[in-house]
């Protein structure tokens, strides 16, 4: 997958008659040239990988379990994903973070599950809106990039997207300058761990995105793509973002 990428978060919405969005955002770009991915409710990812066969939209999960299989009512293992038809998976967005309590071991954890099961992985980070006001954001996002993610990251399988959590879903978005003050410590960050398979990592910037940000956003060096949640809902929306980067 390029390494440009823009990736929706579908969240727990939709159903069967959401995959219509699919079709329309096949139709609208038969061969983007950037990377397109889209993460649905798990009860969808068969239907959507099905309905997309071989075409340029690839399919994701939300989170995944650690373990392979087990007694972990309601969770979701990394191969049965993959089995699923699902080629990525989202660990440590900030609303499993903050509804199940998710840390940044439990994160690497998941990321390392489904780099074994042959997912490609989104590892999200980002800083509270009290985080940012006592001004230790860099702290916060290298602190958790430090505990989220896999020792045996590489450009190839591990994406990390950068996401204020007071940015998502609300409508506010920090400034240009914010944002690269972010990505750039970020990149630093995996340049220092990794060396050039840090410098190959991509790095998303998520935290509502719309079609008439994306692209003052994508102008942000260090800024690969966008993980988008509301706007990914609609072809249209998502469309135009996808456009723009
Ligand atoms: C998200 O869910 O990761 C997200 C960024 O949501 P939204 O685009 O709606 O802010």
């Amino acid at each position: 997958m390029p390494r440009k990428l823009a990736a929706g978060n579908w969240k727990m919405h939709g159903d069967g008659a959401a995959l219509a969005e699919i079709d329309a955002l096949m139709a609208a770009h038969p061969s983007p040239g950037v990377g397109i991915l889209v993460c649905p409710p798990a009860t969808l990812i068969h239907r959507m990988a099905t309905r997309i066969g071989g075409g340029p939209i690839a399919v994701g999960g939300q989170t995944c379990h650690p373990a392979a299989q087990g007694a972990h009512t309601g969770d979701i293992s990394a191969a049965m994903l993959a089995e699923a038809g699902a080629s990525h998976v989202i660990v440590g967005h900030s609303e499993r973070r903050a509804d199940h309590g998710e840390t940044d071991a439990q994160v690497r954890a998941q990321a390392e599950a489904a780099l074994a099961a042959g997912l490609s992985v989104i590892v999200c980070v980002g800083e509270t809106e009290a985080e940012r006001d006592a001004d230790v954001t860099l702290e916060v996002v290298g602190g958790q990039l430090a505990g989220s993610v896999p020792d045996d990251a590489r450009g190839a399988t591990v994406t990390i997207a950068y996401e204020p959590v007071w940015a998502i879903g609300t409508g506010r978005v920090p400034t240009p300058a914010q944002i690269a003050e972010v990505h750039t410590a970020i990149r630093a960050h995996l340049a220092d761990r990794f060396g050039l398979a840090g410098a190959d990592m991509a790095i998303l910037y998520g935290g509502s995105v719309k079609p008439g940000n994306a692209a003052e956003i994508f102008a942000v060096p260090n800024v690969d793509g966008a993980l988008v949640g509301g706007a990914s809902l609609k072809a249209a929306d998502f469309s135009a973002i996808i456009a723009a980067l």
